[in-house]
Formats: C-alpha cells, structure tokens, sequence
C-alpha cells in the first residue's frame, strides 16, 4: 500500500506533475489548488426546502450544492427519495441561486438519463456531479456505466467495508470505462470502534490518496460522525473532522444542511441547519488558510539536491506551473468571495469600501509578507490589483 496499488492505471498519480486530475464542470474547477464546499440537502424531501437551502448558499457565497434525488436506504420502509419527480424543481431553484453543480447520487444507469433529461429541459441551469455511494462501490456495472458517458463528472465515495486500494479502483473502474473527470470521496469506514460517531473517520487518508493518485479529494464529515452533539464551544465533532480533512489538504467537503432538520425524512441528525452554516463555512476557511500556510512552509524548504542539473531544472518547472495554477485558483476564489460578499455587505447595510477595515487587512498582510520573506513592492502592486478587483465587483 505504501507504494503504487495494483491495477491502478489511469488514476495513479504521476509524481511529476501534480494536480493533473483536476477538472473543470460548469465553470467549477475541482481539484488543482481549488477549494469547494458542497453543501446541503442529503435527500430533497420539498421544494420548499430546496429553495430555502439553494438561497442559504448563495447568501454564503457557495456555488456547489447536494440534492440526493434516490437514496439507498438501509431499511425499505425507510423513505427513498422523491427520484426523478424532484429533479425539475432542483436544476431551475440551482440555476437560480447561481449553484454551478449539484452532487446526487445515483443508484442505477437509467438515472443518468433522467438526470440529462431533466437538466436539458430546464435549459442546462446548472450541472451534475453523479455521486456514487458507499454502498454501490463495488457495484461494478453500474461503475462502468458512469464511466461510460462524459457529460457529468463522477464523485466516487469509499466502500465503508473495504480496503481503501478497493475503494481507489471503484474509481478506476469509471475511469477504465472512459470517464476519467472522477473525484474520490472519503467518508469514515463501518466498525464498532468508530463509536460514538457514526463511523470511524478515516480522514487520515486524505493525503494517502493525493499521493496514490491524481484525484480531487473530497471528505464528507457528516456521513462520517453522524448525528450532531452540539458542543459548548460552538465546536461540534463535524467541524473538527471538517477541519482534519481540510487542514491536510482535502479539495471539497460535502456536508449536509437541511431548513428543518428534525423534519428531514433522511439524516436530519446530522445536518448543519441554515444559520449554522456560515460559522461552519468560517471555520473550513480557517482550516483552509492553516493547510495553504503549511503547504507554503513546506515548500520553502529546499528540496534534496539532485545530482542531475537537467532533472532539477524539469522538476523547478513544474513547481512553478503548479504554483501558478494554485495562485490562478486563488484568485477565481477570491472573485467568487468577492461576489458573496455583496450579499453580506447588503444585509447589514454595510459601506461597500471601509477605508479603516482596509488598512487593517493591508497592514495584516504586510506582517505575513515580511514573515515569509516576500518583497513588500511585489506585495503592494499585487494587492493594490486584487483590491480594485474586488472592489469593481461589489461595485464600489
Ligand atoms: C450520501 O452522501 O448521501 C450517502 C448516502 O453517503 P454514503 O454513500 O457515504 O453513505
Ligand atoms: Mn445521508
């Protein structure tokens, strides 16, 4: 396990050219230096509720949602999703609230048709992440048939019982079949000693599988604790292994919210409800800048010295494309930031320039840059460029 897993071919990383995994659906860039958080509705049980999440996100700034349409269910009294019937009113609420992608599963081929069926009637508002559940990991038809179509890209999650170089071939099934646009999902794994969460988190494997291959990481902490405890310090058992996997490095999160999570008829438990995500969302973007911080210290740190000049030279280039894909990344993140801070800005009739916040912020990173050695020059043209930006888009 340490080294390469057998048979996995077309998703084992090439060491030499990091984030080549990484995609772009519908605008949204996953994987290669960008960060997502794909947030709400484990089942979608009303519209109504669509509508109060999908607004809740795009207050938030997110533009990557979940909608489980069909849901494999333990028990078959147990409710199983409204299917295709909720699909029209899932696409027109997501293009409404500028929500770019949608994660839900699917259980069987036929729903990919429904899927397409349903976005091409409401004029492709949005697009899809076909999720494919624990459960169904080592449903190999159905892998093949996700990595038979290109339109929608795939989020595989972890066989709950099975080894993780199990799990990492589930994803190579759908990339063997044609669709390599596939991201891998962490979501604990089933045993007793995982008690009292739900499962024992297993996000430790988040750098495991960034070094095995080359997919976008996800880890979702709500399948993964379970039910919610709430904490006194506003801190619950989600938001720490939330952060666990982002502060090592995991590209997206997928986390359930529900309006009304005693009414939710799948995992209301377990979900964030809509006030609660903010603070969730501030707390990730703490995690977030900690993994940027440490990446940044790491790779200040001179590599070995090669023998061979030629080899170092190749091995600088790609670090400098990697680099700039990332502060490209960061940049498009900064604008959507930007954007979402409209929002928040109007809500509590805030002036869209503060002079006072801004010299506070400047002053901030005038520290940092020093700290780490970065030219105060530099740093002044790049942010005077990255304010103005910022402030044009919020139209101030
Ligand atoms: C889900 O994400 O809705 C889900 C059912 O998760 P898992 O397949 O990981 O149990
Ligand atoms: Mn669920």
């Amino acid at each position: 396990m340490s080294h390469d897993i057998e048979g996995l071919r077309r998703l084992a990383r090439d060491p030499d050219a990091p984030g080549e995994g990484a995609f772009v659906e519908n605008g949204v860039r996953l994987g290669g230096g960008s960060f997502h958080v794909v947030a709400g509705l484990c089942a979608v049980d009303s519209k109504e509720n669509v509508e109060r999440t999908f607004a809740a996100l795009e207050r938030a700034g997110v533009i990557t949602a979940r909608a489980g349409a069909w849901k494999p269910r333990t028990s078959p009294y147990q409710f199983q999703g409204r299917g295709a019937a909720c699909l029209p009113e899932v696409f027109e609420r997501a293009g409404a609230h500028g929500i770019k992608l949608v994660a839900m599963e699917v259980t069987r081929a036929e729903h990919l048709d429904d899927i397409a069926g349903a976005l091409d009637e409401s004029g492709n508002a949005t697009s899809v992440l076909v999720q494919i559940g624990t459960r169904n990991a080592q449903n190999f038809e159905l892998l093949k048939a996700v990595g038979a179509q290109s339109r929608f890209p795939v989020l595989v999650k972890r066989g709950m019982g099975i080894t993780l170089a199990e799990s990492l071939l589930a994803a190579e099934y759908v990339a063997q079949a044609g669709n390599e646009r596939v991201c891998f999902c962490l979501r604990g794994v089933r045993t007793h000693l995982g008690e009292p969460q739900r499962n024992l988190v297993d996000f430790a494997h988040v750098p495991a599988v960034k070094r095995l291959t080359r997919m976008p990481v996800c880890a979702d902490p709500s399948h993964a604790v379970g039910p919610r405890v709430r904490s006194k310090e506003g801190l619950d058992d989600l938001h720490h292994v939330a952060a666990q996997a982002v502060i090592a490095g995991a590209d997206m999160l997928l986390v359930d919210v529900h309006p009304q999570p005693e009414q939710a008829l799948c995992d209301g438990p377990q979900a964030l409800t809509l006030d609660e995500l903010p603070r969730f969302l501030a707390d990730v973007a703490i995690a977030r800048a900690a993994y940027e911080e440490r990446r940044r210290a790491a790779a200040s740190i001179p590599a070995a010295p090669a023998g061979d000049a030629a080899v170092a030279f190749e091995a600088l280039r790609r670090r400098f494309e990697a680099i700039d894909a990332t502060l490209v990344a960061l940049l498009a993140e900064r604008m959507d930031t930007s954007r979402a801070m409209v929002h928040a800005k109007q809500a509590l009739a805030h002036p869209i320039v503060d002079p006072a916040r801004e010299r506070e912020a400047d002053a901030a990173r005038r520290a940092l840059g020093q700290k780490l050695g970065v030219d105060d020059e530099v740093l002044e043209r790049v942010f005077a460029s990255v304010v103005e930006w910022s402030r044009r888009l919020q139209g101030g």
